[in-house]
């Protein structure tokens, strides 16, 4: 990580997988902006913790699938910050019901395509045009763009398809975007993660306990919020500077083919 203290942007940051990223981001010298739908109160202590590790950190309460929220929340982390290096892309839902795709809603789908796909693919636009700006007027400026999506990118769960297509969308948009941004300086990069501990995997977490009990995974525990936020802190530092555009399984070799 530079020396010079860098900003990052974390969506759904107030809990779960976006505050165990924030938390080693803080470790590693950035200072954060927490995005998420929670009142003030909730995130609080979150708040605190990653005070405690040396940030500077502004609490932005914004919904990434409303256009007006996001951009009131750019102007903010620049009035407050004055410059974005980071955006991790990692606010996202579950369907509120699983159901098979033969029943599935149109409504549902297009919930979680505004928030899991649309929200994080326009952020991504304003906030690249923004690192492009600061790259032009500072060589030296240091950017970078985090995906997360899901093993669901390419394991099909027919129980809850719109949130599979949503993360798949996520994927392309991760190739997409580095593909545009590599004359820039700015790489761009998706984290898979696999079943993770948070209060997204509770209403499941009987059924993912006996699955990995049976042999799911390859490493046999759930995976933590730190894991990926240890994966997110080595990409933004700069480890796999070569590697735009790649996908990162931190999925305790869920994906493994094996036989
Ligand atoms: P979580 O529900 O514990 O936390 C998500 C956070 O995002 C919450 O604080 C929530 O309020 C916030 N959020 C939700 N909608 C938002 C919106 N519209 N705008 C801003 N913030 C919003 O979930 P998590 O497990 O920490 O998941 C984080 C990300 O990781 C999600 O994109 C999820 O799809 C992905 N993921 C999770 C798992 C897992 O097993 N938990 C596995 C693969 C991928």
């Amino acid at each position: 990580m530079p020396n010079k203290k860098r900003v990052a942007l974390v969506t759904g940051a107030g809990r779960g997988i976006g505050l165990g990223i924030a938390q080693c981001l803080a470790a590693e010298r950035c200072d954060i902006a927490v995005c998420d739908i929670h009142q003030d109160e909730i995130v609080k202590d979150a708040l605190e913790r990653l005070r405690k590790l040396g940030a500077d950190v502004l609490y932005c309460r914004a919904d990434v699938s409303d256009a007006n929220a996001r951009s009131e929340m750019l102007a903010r982390i620049r009035e407050h910050f004055g410059g974005l290096n980071v955006l991790v892309n990692n606010a996202g839902v579950a369907p509120k019901v699983r159901a098979d795709i033969l029943e599935a809603t149109e409504e549902s789908f297009e919930r979680l395509m505004r928030i899991n796909l649309q929200g994080p693919y326009f952020l991504t636009q304003a906030a690249a045009n923004w690192m492009i700006d600061q790259r032009g007027q500072d060589d030296q400026f240091d950017g970078c763009i985090v995906n997360i999506s899901s093993i669901s990118a390419t394991v099909a769960s027919p129980s809850r398809g719109e949130y599979c297509i949503s993360k798949a969308g996520v994927s392309m948009a991760t190739q997409l975007w580095a593909a545009r941004l590599g004359e820039f300086g700015i790489p761009v990069y998706e984290i898979r993660p696999g079943v993770i501990k948070t209060d997204m995997t509770r209403p499941v977490v009987e059924k993912y306990a006996k699955l990995i009990a049976e042999g799911l995974l390859v490493q046999p525990r759930w995976g933590f919020p730190q894991d990926i936020g240890r994966a997110g802190a080595m990409l933004v530092r700069g480890d796999c500077a070569y590697s735009t555009g790649q996908a990162i399984m931190v999925d305790g070799g869920l994906t493994l083919p094996r036989l």
